[in-house]
């Protein structure tokens, strides 16, 4: 069914047998990243097949890890509206304004996609419970899937996430671990018990398939914007899976012959109270350093450290891109911005790009006739307490 060849890590370049579990590269410790047969891909898996296919992220299955269909796990992720923004777009004098909106994926936000086929593939591998440091997103999408595998859910998150981000992993069957202390403690506690209980650890990119599902609203966006990908793209980032993952799909699009070689320019923002990824960009460092005393009301954007910073920096030079912090004041005025002009009740990760969009513009980054795709990564609904 798929094209899936190998794995081959990010930093180091080893390769490795992609039917084996892994987490991170056995040599360096960095991620490892899944790698196809293009060339043989090409020949059979043309664009127009996808007008016969569910509108949903499985359509590029060719191109996605799991090989015996039996073990895909599917709650209707993916193929999300994009929204040309036109009453926004008005308001700011500017025509070319979309919105991919995140939101309407099974649990609210874009994890959905990632946990999707990271939980699938690790079915199909057959591995019996799973475990996840998280800042509320990614616990609620784990347990979903892990549920419709019936398999066991470990979820580790931060004592102060909001109320409903505990509820829902509860309600979906997951073990709910609550942690004094941030992602990156959570992390910690997660892994002291993995080999007590013999799970899987699913953390952003410390294995390979996360990013996968991710990789997908990078197809979309070409199929739903007629394979013209954008000037710009603006992502809210804090582990970097979708900005990595999207870029990795724009490489296969072009090798398999859907897109040509023009890319968008990538903006990473992140909050000024966590911003270790503009700080590193700006500061033209390959690593990030880790961010001390991390604040932020964007829960997503609460990551102090990330393993795959070097491949966000990458993107970022790469595509010509730029990063910007944004205060969490101008972020809620966004967010709010964009709820009462396009009727999207954004959550503030989604509300902080287009905060990063008005200030590109007014730096004269960003030209009135370009093209920008605003990632709004989930829905508010879990962060109700934002307008309390
Ligand atoms: C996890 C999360 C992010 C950050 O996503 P990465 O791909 O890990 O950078 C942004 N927004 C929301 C709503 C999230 O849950």
């Amino acid at each position: 069914m798929n094209f899936l060849t190998h794995l081959e890590c990010g930093l180091c370049g080893k390769i490795l047998e992609a039917d084996k579990i892994w987490n991170l590269c056995p040599e360096c410790g960095k991620p490892l990243l899944a790698r196809y047969d293009l060339e043989a891909a090409k020949k059979v898996f043309k664009r127009k097949l996808l007008s016969t296919r569910a509108p949903d992220m499985w359509r590029y299955r060719e191109l996605l890890p799991v090989r015996d269909p039996a073990y895909i796990l599917t709650l209707g992720e993916g193929f999300t509206p994009l929204h040309h923004a036109q009453r926004l777009g008005k308001e700011l004098h500017f025509e070319h304004l979309f919105i991919k909106d995140e939101g309407l994926n099974p649990t609210g936000s874009f994890k959905a996609r990632g946990l999707s086929v990271a939980v699938s593939r690790a079915f199909e591998l057959g591995i019996t419970s799973v475990s996840i440091p998280s800042a509320g997103n990614a616990a609620g999408a784990m347990s979903a899937y892990a549920a419709l595998a019936g398999i066991e859910a470990a979820v580790f998150m931060p004592a102060d996430v909001p109320k409903p981000f505990i509820s829902e992993c509860k309600g979906l069957g997951a073990k709910v671990t609550l942690i004094n202390g941030l992602i990156t403690d959570c992390g910690k506690a997660a892994a002291e018990e993995l080999k007590k209980f013999g799970r899987f650890d699913m953390s952003t990119l410390k294995e390979p398939y996360r990013i996968e599902g991710k990789k997908t609203m990078g197809y979309e966006l070409a199929e739903q914007m007629n394979w013209q990908l954008p000037d710009v793209i603006i992502y809210p980032t804090g582990g970097g899976t979708g900005l990595i993952g999207m870029w990795k799909a724009f490489d296969e699009m072009e090798q398999l012959g859907w897109i040509g070689v023009k890319r968008p320019r990538m903006v990473t923002v992140q909050s000024d109270g966590c911003a270790p990824m503009v700080k590193a960009f700006h500061d033209r460092k390959e690593f990030a350093e880790t961010w001390q005393n991390a604040r932020t009301i964007a829960d997503g954007l609460r990551v102090p450290a990330a393993v795959g910073d070097f491949l966000i920096l990458r993107v970022l030079r790469e595509s010509n891109g730029t990063a910007v912090a944004i205060s969490d004041e101008i972020i809620m005025e966004a967010t709010n911005h964009i709820g009462r002009s396009q009727g999207i009740f954004a959550c503030p990760e989604g509300g902080a790009t287009l905060a990063a969009f008005s200030y590109l513009r007014k730096e004269g980054w960003i030209k009135d006739n370009e093209t920008v795709v605003l990632f709004n990564t989930g829905s508010a609904h879990k962060y109700s307490h934002l307008w309390e």
